[in-house]
């Protein structure tokens, strides 16, 4: 699993999703690369705060902004040492 492969669960772990076969890769690749350790643990965070405000259903236009925050995360995580 490459970090874009690990992006791209990301945004299945967001719609609540993922595949358990990804998530053992997932973890894999976790475990190796501090950057996606450092997203990953961001973007975490910021799915628990807003399940805290919204218990269940996330509406699509959050999911939206999710998945941009998402990218925005990963983008400046990669683009720092490149
Ligand atoms: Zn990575």
């Amino acid at each position: 699993m490459k970090c874009e492969d690990l992006l791209r669960a990301m945004n299945d772990y967001v719609d609540g999703n993922v595949d358990p076969g990804i998530c053992e890769q997932f973890e894999q690749h976790l475990a190796g690369c501090n950057p996606c350790q450092v997203v990953v643990d961001n973007i975490r965070k910021t799915i628990t705060l807003y399940k805290a405000g919204q218990p269940y259903e996330m509406p699509a236009a959050f999911h939206q902004r999710l998945r941009a925050a998402i990218r925005q995360k990963w983008k400046a995580t990669f683009s720092k040492g490149s």
